[in-house]
């Protein structure tokens, strides 16, 4: 006689099942019951549909009860829901939803896939009818309907798991102003903080708005809509919300049926995914499964699981003896432009419960830079300090980080090592990789760190060392990184000047060496431990660290909801006009300082008030560009977003922006280097005088001397004579408020009407010294590089033509690139 197979839920593991038994057994009679109404269906695009980012609703019906019944001969019940199992009798009990009907049926085999149920805060409100869940094409209907025939403009989603975050982002795309509220302080709970923080900012970018560390407390009905009160007495509006708190088993057919459950709460299976009745299978989100690579077990609400256990469970059922694998959780999703993807445990898993691990970032491009299209990434590794066997790994970026969490995955799956994935042989041309795959290079710099070549700090490490007087922090970007932002305290020494400059460093405390992504600084660190240095690399670089910490600082600012999107997000039409002069710069596939490094030499050959137009693939290039800005003294017009590629318009300052670059290009200045950088912020006449006679002196003494006037010490330079007469109202007026030239200038203390600085000069004239206009002179002729600072005058309405001959303008480019070769650096 046939085997008779009845299989309850006809979703991803049900349908898997039921389709692996009639390809097994063409004899058997399989009945699938399925209290929806439809079986098959691709639930996964459900959040797409809602916003109509899927169109076409019947591309979510993959099957059909009609198509597969022609095509597998299965027996499909919709609208039937199993109420009960008799195991003795082995029949289930089924009430058909449409009339109340109900029957028992007999099995010799039955298969429970009932799937999972979203769970629902015990807060008030949950049941209004303007709160939403999303697990079913019915659910998917009325979301939709919400948004599409209703007009809801303003959604809360509630949870920033993987459906949340996919339901925000939909909405957003429907033009609906969407929040999204999470009790922790990060979303993506399977991700570690630091690397959901890039998506944290890309979602705040796009105009979502984020509530993160408050739960929900309470939902009301308004008059217009809802009102949300969060657990930290935030209170918020929206059209309607959705629930999106994540999933719990159905387990109440198997209870009920004394079915064993497990310590996570589902449904209890052997590795062939059999209860603790023989008879009985059960896969997919109902049930629990042990975790890989370290083997607790869990519940992981997937449909590759799902799917592969629905079809081990029929094999076995056919007496095949399949084994299923433990779970990675492996698992990807996509946050507007950006990729997360990941597998395995998470570092708060494996600190949690006291599993030895070690980690490393590793920095890389989706494919060759040279080739158009290239976006960066970046891959975190957690693997064991004894062999390194891989524990976990997570990968954000704006391409290629599903490709690299598959491989990952699947040397993890095999149980291997980081250093399977050092020989990984990933498929190369330049469209697709590298030769050197990101693979490859997390895998290196992880075997680095186990083979104690250096040893890691991390970027949430550097607010605590930057504190600490026993640390030494050495910034070994180049001047043009540097000046996009650096860290209080650090010491910039550019990596390619380093072995020049070591008897700068102290011998007495830790180095900790640091640059953009941690490659450079790990260069350094390898060569101060050869050279007997105590070193410690930061792992990850300061461009991870200035997203945690802009993450914070939004966090801090209240995560109040944005009026628009980031103001970079959307374009200003008008903000960088094509015109026939404008200079066009491809940096994208660069890196960072790749782009900036492009546009400063660009800026060079410039003429002032040129605008030229950058594209980058760098995300980074965006905070990036606008900090470079405001230090050199040009002009941030605006920066765009389109097809990924952020576009920076910029004009060029007034004055001439050095290049840097080539100063990174000559020899290190000998030990105990003579050259001294003088930054003169002060007009005050005292302080004018000790700024020229320090800077006579150590002209004299042989050394190259650099004085940047900035400010008020830009009046120092002035010529007595009034400047150009066609300049603003403001710009008059500080030049008339303002002491034109070295004659001008008065005391910083005893001024006293004039009446003291009139002393002082008597006094320096009987005593024989020289006055400020002759000290001016004289360093001139001794070849002391005056500077006077484009930003500053700018500011201050100053011309060029206002200042006295022999005037330098420049940006602070300029000052950094003497100052890096100067032994000595004194602000007056
Ligand atoms: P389901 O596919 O949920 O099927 C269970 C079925 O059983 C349901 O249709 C239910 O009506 C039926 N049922 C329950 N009880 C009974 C009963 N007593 N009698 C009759 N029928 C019953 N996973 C990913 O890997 N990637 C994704 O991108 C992804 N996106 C998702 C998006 C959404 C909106 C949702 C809801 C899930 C998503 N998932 C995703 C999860 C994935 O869909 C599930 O892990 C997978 O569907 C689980 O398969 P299952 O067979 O266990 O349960």
């Amino acid at each position: 006689m046939a085997m008779k197979i009845i299989i309850v839920g006809g979703v991803a593991g049900g349908a898997s099942a039921a389709a692996r038994l009639r390809r097994l057994d063409e004899k058997a009679e399989i009945v699938v019951f399925e209290k929806g109404r439809h079986v098959s269906y691709a639930n996964c695009g459900l959040p797409y549909y809602a916003g109509g980012v899927i169109e076409n609703r019947d591309a979510l019906l993959i099957m059909t009860p009609e198509k597969l019944k022609a095509l597998l001969n299965l027996d499909i019940r919709t609208r039937s829901e199993v109420t009960a199992i008799d195991r003795r009798a082995r029949t289930v009990t089924v009430r058909e939803l449409p009339d109340g009907r109900e029957y028992t049926e007999r099995y010799d085999k039955l298969v429970l896939a009932p799937g999972a149920k979203p769970f629902l805060p015990p807060v008030p409100g949950m049941n209004l009818k303007k709160v939403f869940t999303l697990r079913t094409l019915d659910d998917a209907d009325r979301l939709k309907e919400t948004v599409v025939r209703s007009g809801g403009k303003t959604a809360a989603v509630i949870g920033a798991g993987f459906i949340g975050v996919e339901t925000a982002e939909s909405l957003t795309h429907a033009g609906v102003k969407t929040a999204l509220i999470e009790k922790l302080p990060q979303i993506l709970p399977p991700l570690d903080p630091e690397m959901a923080c890039g998506l944290q900012t890309q979602l705040r970018d796009k105009g979502v708005s984020l509530y993160l560390g408050a739960g929900l407390a309470e939902i009301r009905e308004t008059e217009t809509g809802l009102a949300l009160r969060l657990d930290n007495g935030v209170e918020l509006a929206a059209d309607f919300a959705v629930c999106a708190l994540g999933v719990r088993p159905e387990t109440e057919l198997a209870k009920q049926a004394g079915l064993e459950i497990g310590a996570a709460g589902g449904i209890k299976t052997d590795r062939q995914m059999r209860t603790s009745d023989p008879d009985i299978y059960a896969v997919g989100d109902a049930v629990e499964t042990p975790l890989a690579p370290l083997g607790a077990t869990g519940i992981i609400p997937l449909a590759g699981p799902a799917n592969r256990q629905g079809r081990i469970a029929a094999e076995n059922i056919m007496g095949a003896g399949s084994v299923c694998p433990a779970t990675l959780g492996t698992a990807i999703l996509k946050v507007f432009n950006l990729t997360a993807a990941m597998a395995g445990h998470n570092e708060k898993h494996l600190a949690h419960n006291g599993i030895p691990y070690l980690k490393s970032y590793a920095h890389g491009l989706s494919h060759s830079g040279y080739y158009p299209g290239a976006f960066p990434l970046v891959i975190k590794l957690l693997f064991s300090p004894d062999g390194g066997k891989l524990l976990g790994a997570q990968a954000v970026g704006m391409e290629g980080a599903d490709k690299r969490l598959d491989v990952i995955a699947a040397v993890m799956q095999a149980g291997g090592t980081i250093y399977d994935l050092l020989d990984a042989q990933m498929c190369y041309a330049p469209p697709y990789g590298s030769a050197k795959d990101p693979v490859n290079i997390a895998a290196m710099t992880a075997e680095n760190i186990l083979a104690g070549l250096v040893n890691p700090v991390y970027p949430t490490d550097l607010d605590r060392l930057a504190a600490d007087k026993n640390f030494f922090l050495l910034d070994v970007r180049t001047p043009e990184e540097y000046l996009t932002g650096s860290l209080p305290g650090a010491t910039n020494i550019a990596l390619s000047v380093l072995r020049g400059r070591l008897p700068e460093l102290p011998r007495g405390k830790t180095i900790v060496t640091l640059c953009s992504r941690g490659k450079m600084s790990y260069f350094a660190a390898r060569l101060l431990m050869q050279e007997g240095f105590r070193t410690l690399n930061l792992n990850g670089g300061y461009s991870l660290y200035k997203q945690i910490k802009s993450e914070q600082e939004a966090q801090a600012a209240g995560s109040q909801p944005r009026q628009n999107p980031a103001p970079d997000a959307t374009s200003s039409p008008a903000g960088c006009p094509k015109n026939a002069a404008r200079i066009e710069i491809n940096a994208c596939g660069l890196q960072c300082p790749g782009p900036i490094m492009k546009l400063s030499a660009a800026l060079n050959n410039a003429a002032a008030g040129s605008e030229l137009l950058v594209s980058a693939s760098d995300p980074g290039f965006k905070m990036d560009v606008a900090a470079w800005c405001s230090s050199t003294g040009n002009t941030l017009i605006n920066v765009t977003e389109e097809n990924r590629v952020i576009r920076a318009c910029i004009k060029k300052g007034t004055g001439e922006i050095p290049a840097s670059t080539d100063a990174l290009n000559q020899p290190a200045p000998a030990a105990g280097s003579k050259n001294r950088t003088i930054v003169v912020f002060s007009g005050d006449l005292d302080r004018a005088l000790a700024a020229f006679i320090i800077a006579n002196g150590a002209a004299a003494l042989g050394g190259k001397v650099t004085m940047f006037f900035t400010f008020w010490g830009l009046n120092i330079l002035r010529r007595e004579t009034a400047g150009p007469a066609a300049k603003g109202f403001l710009d008059r007026l500080f030049g008339l408020l303002m002491p034109r030239g070295a004659n001008r200038l008065a005391l910083s203390n005893m001024h006293f009407l004039g009446l003291g600085t009139a002393l002082m000069k008597h006094v320096m004239k009987t005593k024989n010294v020289t006055p400020l206009p002759e000290l001016i002179k004289q360093a001139q002729r001794q070849g002391v590089k005056i500077v006077a600072c484009t930003m500053a005058m700018d500011i201050m309405g100053i011309r060029r033509e206002e200042l006295i001959a022999g005037v330098e303008t420049a940006g602070v480019a300029s000052y950094l690139a003497d100052a890096q070769y100067a032994s000595t650096n004194l602000f007056i």
